[in-house]
């Protein structure tokens, strides 16, 4: 259980998201197994490490076998080289042109996919007397980013005479690769293989060529080539069932409160914004806690979510606010919502983790959002604090 003497909590507000890096390190180190030594471990960390916090997992990914980092935007880029990662680090995307001297800078690797943006490149880094290095990206059908399949080579034969460029990767990106014996993935792959043979034939060098997110690292070991690209699962999440059986994971981030205000409320009376539930008999509990949709607590799971406090499972009740949300604790009751005892100020709540022998998991919340894990977790990240243990 969860005990209210035993959580570090953030001094300024009794709501924060516990990062768990011994965890991360030992799904990265599953993943590390998994991929062999011949071929590096790219960790994904866009969004700041899908709301876990990218400076901190960064290191103790490295600390546990990854060889280089992806993020989604240049400023993701730019905050870890400033907090001191020197560890290489691609930006999954074609950025604007006007960034081309930051990215020089920063040493940050690009996606490419259009020679205006790489010739751009290239004169930035020789004005700085460097060689900018970007991957190749491909569009083997996800219809997404990435040069046409078809124009691979014409691109690189237009951007490669110039000195300050150097092609370090060749990658594409599977639309499917969570579904099992996929015609659309098969069809992907094979586009992906071709380009790559194109590229060679033509005597240019691919750098490191990737293609493997998640699920396609543990369910396509044949198409790991020279990298694996790995973001959910190192935070302990499985994208889709088909790979639960393949790799054990254990969940990286527990979001919790303190419940920061307690009272029995007359029957009758109703609970947040627009009243949407009113206490139906005596003896029921209603406890704040300061976590809301800013925060990452998606208001469509008003009155359709559950949380833990001392064990026990407790409805959530209200429209949830923007800074806090409420609960019900039926003190009479004989059955499950009925905790051992009435709650009180200061106790410990749990949204998303475990408490004695319940737990709420990142899935859970995901199918009454009607979302996929990603984002509840990239939800949790914006503005709680985080404490990693
Ligand atoms: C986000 C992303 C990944 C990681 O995907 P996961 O499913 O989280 O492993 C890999 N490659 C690209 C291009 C991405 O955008």
């Amino acid at each position: 259980m969860v005990e209210r003497g035993r959580v570090q909590s953030p001094g300024t507000r009794w709501s924060w998201v516990e990062v768990n890096l011994a965890a991360l390190r030992r799904n990265v180190s599953a993943f590390r197994r998994l991929i062999g030594r011949g071929t590096q471990m790219m960790c994904v960390v866009k969004a700041d490490a899908y709301g876990h916090g990218a400076v901190p997992c960064v290191r103790a990914m490295h600390s546990a076998g990854a060889d280089q980092f992806a993020v989604a935007t240049v400023n993701e880029g730019v905050a870890l080289r400033e907090a001191g990662v020197e560890w290489p680090i691609l930006i999954l995307s074609e950025p604007p042109v006007d960034c081309v001297d930051t990215l020089v800078a920063h040493d940050l690797m690009p996606a490419v996919y259009t020679a205006d943006f790489a010739l751009a490149l290239g004169e930035a880094a020789a004005a700085q007397n460097r060689v900018a290095r970007y991957h190749l990206a491909i569009d083997t059908g996800m219809t997404r980013i990435g040069v046409r399949r078809q124009d691979v080579v014409e691109l690189r034969r237009t951007i490669d005479f110039h000195r300050g460029l150097e092609c370090a990767g060749t990658f594409t990106h599977f639309a499917t690769a969570d579904v099992l014996d996929d015609w659309d993935f098969a069809l992907q792959l094979n586009r992906f293989r071709e380009a790559v043979e194109a590229l060679r034939g033509a005597g240019l060098d691919t750098g490191l060529v990737h293609c493997d997110n998640t699920p396609g690292t543990i369910m396509h070991p044949e198409c790991h080539f020279d990298m694996c690209r790995v973001g959910i699962g190192l935070y302990g999440l499985h994208p889709a069932d088909v790979t639960r059986p393949r790799i054990d994971l254990e969940p990286v981030m527990s979001v919790r409160g303190r419940v920061v205000r307690v009272l029995y409320p007359s029957v009758g009376d109703g609970v947040g914004y627009g009243l949407t539930y009113r206490v139906p008999k005596q003896n029921i509990q209603i406890a704040t806690v300061p976590i809301g949709y800013a925060d990452g607590l998606a208001r469509e799971l008003s009155n359709n979510m559950e949380v833990l406090v001392n064990g026990f499972r407790c409805r959530q009740v209200g429209n949830i606010c923007m800074d806090q949300f409420m609960f019900a604790v039926d003190v009479n009751s004989a059955r499950s919502y009925r905790p051992n005892r009435p709650v009180e100020y200061g106790d410990v709540v749990t949204l998303v983790g475990e408490d004695g022998d319940e737990h709420i998991d990142v899935e859970e919340m995901a199918a009454r959002r009607n979302t996929i894990n990603y984002e509840v977790v990239c939800d949790f990240g914006m503005r709680l604090e985080k404490i990693y243990t």
